[in-house]
């Protein structure tokens, strides 16, 4: 397949390309298209088989529902069996932007969509030319991270460009994303509301809201025989080619254990990586040093970190090692990717 590649400025999207992108996805096409979060790829969400086709191109197993994104409040009726009051409380507060709620479906979507569930994910993403693709593609767009299944969700065109050229009609490169990490996820259909995926969106912000939120107990890595909530985060995602693993402890013990580790495996003719605070990059001996932001500064890491994870692989990196950072806030979100990517490898310097 011959993929058209535009790219757009994302403060001003040009209307001619905007109708051109629209016109693929009403025809059944896929588009993929900045967003806050990650860059997505675009089908109609109302067309079995759109979706269908976004699954292929993403090699994603079909049991992984995808996530229904539009552009007016006024269209979530539409799509949804009930949408209770909490959820217009928390459309009020953070919508349009990075938070996706789940609601009973209606037939109007297709289960193709939602992986089989009668449940549907649905978010009103704030980035310019997200909202102006879905009014013009008709309203509802289902769109996962752009990446091939597995891989680091792109944060920049050239790597939307790396995974689906040739595998989609349509690459809209605009701006990084903004924020770096996928939306805050929070299932409305159980009788209290529980996050199931952790985002910039954060449980502190939500309990401002409703105080009664919580966190899926399936996300605390602690406990492995409780399986999570959310489909999607139960498949070894952003995954890096080298083996990662996740160092947590006191600055200075972190940096003996890393570079031990490292020389340990340098003299195994293994190339290593480091992914750590700016400030304490130069204490590390490694073929490529990271710097994930000022220590401490989790916005700035989830902005970073699929980058960087997507240039340990392309600089043919074997062994990674990543500091930890503490929970809470943007924190417990950056951790969850990171701890995902290290297939849960954690250890204690
Ligand atoms: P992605 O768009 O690649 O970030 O993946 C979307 C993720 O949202 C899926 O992997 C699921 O974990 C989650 N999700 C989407 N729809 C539902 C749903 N109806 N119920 C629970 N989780 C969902
Ligand atoms: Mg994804």
């Amino acid at each position: 397949m011959k993929t058209v590649i535009a790219n757009i400025d994302s403060n001003n999207p040009d209307p001619a390309v905007m109708e051109a992108a629209g016109r693929i996805i009403r025809g059944g096409g896929l588009v993929a298209f900045p967003t806050e979060t990650v860059y997505g790829l675009g089908g109609d969400a109302l067309n079995p088989e759109a979706s269908a086709r976004i699954y292929e191109a993403k090699g994603r197993p079909s049991d992984n529902p995808l996530i229904v994104h539009i552009a007016d409040l006024s269209d979530l009726g539409p799509i949804t069996r009930d949408v209770p009051r909490v959820a217009h409380e928390l459309a009020g507060r953070f919508w349009p932007g990075p938070l996706t709620l789940i609601f009973g479906k209606s037939d109007r979507v297709p289960l193709q969509t939602t992986g089989g569930l009668d449940t549907v994910a649905v978010r009103f993403p704030s980035d310019p030319v997200a909202g102006a693709l879905i009014r013009a593609s008709g309203g509802y767009v289902a769109a996962p991270s752009a990446n091939l299944s597995g891989k680091p969700s792109p944060t920049r065109g050239k790597y939307v460009i790396q995974d689906l050229d040739g595998r989609v009609d349509m690459i809209l490169c605009g701006d990084d994303s903004r924020i770096g990490l996928e939306s805050t996820i929070v299932d409305l259909t159980s009788d209290e509301p529980v996050i199931l995926r952790p985002g910039y969106v954060t449980l502190e912000m939500l309990r401002e809201v409703i105080p009664t939120v919580s966190l899926d107990k399936g996300l605390a890595e602690s406990d492995p025989s409780v399986r999570p909530k959310a489909p999607g985060m139960k498949y070894r995602h952003y995954a890096p080619r080298g083996d990662m693993t996740i160092v947590e402890g006191a600055g200075p013990s972190v940096t003996a254990y890393i570079n031990r580790k490292i020389a340990e495996a340098r003299s195994a003719g293994l190339r290593c990586g480091v992914i750590a605070a700016n400030e304490r990059l130069d204490t590390y001996e490694a073929d490529l040093k990271e710097g994930i932001g000022t220590d401490g500064d989790a916005e700035e890491a989830a902005r970073r970190i699929y980058a960087i994870l997507r240039n340990m692989d392309d600089e043919g990196i074997d062994v990674i090692f990543a500091e930890g950072m503490a929970d809470g806030g943007m924190g417990t979100a950056y951790m969850n990717r990171l701890t995902k990517a290290a297939g849960h490898k954690i250890v204690r310097a």
